[in-house]
């Protein structure tokens, strides 16, 4: 087995959804799904491509409500390129019989190739092989080439090339029904092998220009319609632009059609408008081997610096292969962008592009490795600071409340409501009140420092977010007998949004929350250390010095309560639960199917109590807590682990990871399944369906730091 490669055979109607996720191709400014190029959106096929940062808003009518939704627009499709022979029908998912077909996803250098044979309706056997790219090395740049050879007929071959701004948002089925159209075509033409095709975003106005030089080499006679353009102003309208060619071939013929294509948008630098930057760009790119020579070697140079090694090969396939989309993800090019980093990446649409507190579980790989993206990472939030400034005051609190999912210009975009396929209801949504994203902005911007030494970043930008995030720590706070108190807020385990028969939404005292807390207050303290208090109250010095000191943590049976009150839930029913499930990672969805609630039981989502030992160790948990005045010791680490182990279904991606790092330090032998289930979360789709939908970024990041952690002496 080769471990740079990734590769499907066939074709799975059920897993092409999957496929497309995990062979996207991008370079951090923009990223590509997988889909064939002669697809467009159905419920097999979900071509997508989105652009770093580039939302926009649409109001949809849902359950009698108004509600406004902020998405990472899917831009216009620029794959599309087909072929038909003979005056037949052009070549299209649900046409012509696919009678061999394999994608081979190359990690190291970036590559998806194609190979293809398929028999139309009169026995015309065509072989085509395709390879494509996402420049890595010009971050405006994308390419694709199609050699076709017929196998067994002469005739006329036809090439179609087009751009595709018909696209909407229908990636993700539950979000249907929801307003999806946010490209509004301008112009486009079609002239001398260039198609351009010019649209913008619905409200956010934001131009995207595409251009696509496309050439043609082999065969014989050119004859017909060569390079015939239809930009005419029907499609041009409708948004979409497309050239054709023919040339005569016979049996065994080899056809080669390249496609650049370059991808401006109104929001880049450096340019007069995105129109002329994208045709300029398109003209003066090279020929695709030059174009691959470059990116090639683009990668070569992110490989020498992320290399992460396991022993077994299918293990090392998947690490290149979680390495490969976080590093198109979050490339060198997002030092330049203005962008953070979506919890399912640029490769698809579920939670609709928005940066949650994910970029967590990157920090620590990214941060000694790419200080430029984690830097430019930490930008986008401090950006952002006078919105969070502006939340947190709108809510009666000072310093900075981050919201728990961001988007353009960092306002709240959690939904006020979710859907529950399992019982067909909109139900509330307060995983608004996750206000421990904050403490994932101040933990990140501590992973920046320690791993650059930078103290000109600590009395500069990131000194800020840290100082507003304590800020606003400790406004939430109260001061009750002695200790402080967070009253009214979820922890990472969504599962718990409230207490059984309360009306105000929240948990009080959620352990995370609180631990963290004591632990920002500390670097808080450390960094008035190193590059002083300027700005900063003695009441405020005192106030974080009390809180790194007196921070309330519940205990019950030997063990962090999750929240306070916790110890009161009833125990579920595991064993019944898994008997008529089976599979019971969503137990939110199938207890409120059943009119029931998670509120009222001990049952987690995710990690949530553990947490804190992941990011910190169990020393440094222990130097809170102890910090803090509670006793705290190996067994009551080791006790807590298995209290909440037995309690978690895994609802997210990013437990299990959690579970397997605490393990691994705490009883090596029992992380094992953890580490088995990380590993295989996005290449096994083991959120059933979920992958399809983008991968999950923080567990593929996570996934890595656990190796990465285990290859160190
Ligand atoms: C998890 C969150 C995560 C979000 C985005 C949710 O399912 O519970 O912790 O931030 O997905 O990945």
């Amino acid at each position: 087995m080769n471990p740079w490669l990734l590769t499907y055979d066939g074709f799975a109607p059920a897993q092409e959804g999957l496929r497309e996720a995990l062979t996207t191709l991008g370079n951090g400014y923009f990223a590509t799904r997988g889909a064939v190029p002669e697809s467009r959106a159905d419920e097999v096929h979900h071509p997508g491509t989105y652009v770093a940062g580039c939302y926009d808003r649409l109001i949809s009518q849902v359950a009698g409500h108004s509600v406004e939704n902020e998405d990472l627009v899917n831009v216009p499709n620029w794959l599309p390129l087909t072929f038909r022979a003979d005056g037949g029908d052009w070549f299209a998912p649900g046409g012509a019989e696919i009678l061999t077909q394999r994608h081979t996803l190359d990690m190291r250098r970036g590559v998806l190739t194609r190979l293809l044979r398929t028999r139309d309706s009169r026995g015309r056997i065509t072989r085509m092989e395709q390879h494509r790219l996402v420049s890595m090395d010009d971050p405006h740049l994308a390419a694709l080439t199609m050699t076709i050879v017929p196998e067994n007929w002469d005739g006329t071959l036809e090439i179609r090339s087009s751009l595709d701004g018909r696209v909407t948002n229908a990636g993700v089925a539950r979000y249907r029904g929801l307003a999806d159209r946010h490209l509004v075509p301008i112009c486009g033409h079609a002239a001398h092998g260039v198609i351009e095709l010019l649209t913008r975003t619905a409200t956010s106005r934001v131009e995207i220009a595409l251009a696509a030089r496309t050439t043609s080499a082999g065969g014989r006679r050119r004859t017909g319609v060569e390079e015939s353009a239809s930009g005419d102003d029907q499609a041009v309208q409708e948004g979409w632009v497309s050239d054709e060619r023919a040339v005569e071939v016979r049996a065994g013929d080899e056809v080669t059609v390249e496609k650049i294509v370059a991808l401006y948008t109104s929001r880049d630098r450096a340019i007069a408008e995105s129109e002329a930057a994208a045709r300029t760009a398109v003209v003066r790119a090279g020929s695709f081997s030059s174009l691959l020579k470059r990116h090639a070697r683009a990668w070569d140079r992110l490989w020498q610096r992320a290399r992460v090694t396991a022993e077994d090969a299918e293990v090392q396939q998947i690490l290149n292969l979680y390495l490969f989309h976080l590093l198109q993800t979050a490339s060198p090019h997002v030092a330049e962008l203005d962008a953070g980093l979506p919890a399912r990446g640029l490769h698809g649409e579920a939670y609709r592009g928005h940066v949650f507190w994910d970029d967590l579980f990157a920090f620590p790989f990214l941060a000694p490795r790419f200080p430029d993206i984690t830097r430019a990472l930490l930008r986008y939030r401090w950006r952002r600071l006078p919105e969070a400034r502006w939340a947190a005051r709108a809510a009666g609190h000072t310093g900075a409340m981050f919201p728990w999912q961001s988007g353009s210009d960092g306002r709240e975009e959690t939904p006020h409501l979710h859907f529950n396929p399992r019982s067909g209801r909109w139900l509330p949504d307060r995983s608004h009140l996750q206000h421990h994203v904050g403490l994932a902005v101040a933990h990140n911007v501590w992973q920046h420092y320690r791993a650059t030494k930078d103290t000109a970043f600590l009395a500069g930008f990131g000194g800020e977010l840290l100082l507003e995030v304590a800020r606003f720590f400790a406004s939430i706070a109260t001061c009750e007998q002695g200790r402080y108190a967070i009253r009214g807020v979820m922890g990472p385990d969504e599962y718990h949004d409230g207490y059984p028969g309360r009306t105000e939404p929240g948990l009080d005292n959620n352990a995370y929350t609180n631990i963290m807390t004591a632990w920002l207050m500390r670097r808080v303290l450390d960094m008035i250390d190193l590059v002083g208090a300027e700005g900063v109250s003695r009441q405020e010095i005192d106030l974080f010095t009390g809180m790194s000191r007196r921070m309330r943590v519940d205990f019950h049976d030997g063990v962090i309560s999750q929240f306070e009150g916790y110890a009161a839930l009833e125990e579920l029913d595991w064993a019944a639960y898994r008997e008529k499930y089976t599979d019971i990672r969503r137990l939110d969805r199938i207890l409120e199917a059943e009119g029931d609630t998670p509120n009222r039981y001990k049952v987690s989502k995710q990690a949530d109590v553990l947490m804190p030992l992941h990011l910190l160790g169990e020393e440094g948990v222990g130097e809170i807590l102890t910090g803090l005045g509670y006793e705290w010791n190996a067994e009551m680490a080791a006790r807590t682990v298995d209290y909440y182990l037995a309690r978690t279904c895994h609802g997210s991606t990013l437990s299990a990871v959690v579970h397997a790092g605490v393990l691994a330090r705490l009883r090596p032998g029992a992380s094992q399944p953890f580490l088995v289930e990380a590993l295989n979360n996005d290449v096994k789709d083991l959120q059933g369906g979920t992958t399809a939908e983008g991968i999950h970024l923080g567990a593929m990041a996570g996934v890595v730091c656990l190796f990465e952690a285990q290859a160190r002496p």
